[in-house]
């Protein structure tokens, strides 16, 4: 059983809970050079190399909420 966070009932016992995601915001990430330790061949010996994190920017969740399965339906159906 839980309480919704969007319509606040409590639900009956054994009803799946979902999770929405209200809000997102854009992150960037910045470049890293020499922090992913690997071992790579070349030739026949294995060398032990640290390779740059290239960074990047993508999407990540700012506010989420579990809501009952009725919510989560008009939650789905707005976006
Ligand atoms: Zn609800």
């Amino acid at each position: 059983m839980y309480q919704c966070q969007l319509c606040g009932k409590n639900s009956q016992p054994r009803t799946p809970a979902h999770r929405v995601t209200l809000a997102i915001r854009s992150v960037v990430y910045p470049h890293r050079s020499k922090v992913n330790g690997c071992w790579k061949w070349t030739g026949e010996r294995s060398k032990f190399v640290r390779t740059d994190d290239p960074g990047g920017f993508g999407l990540e969740a700012e506010r989420e909420a579990i809501v009952c399965p009725e919510c989560a339906k008009q939650w789905q159906a707005r976006e």
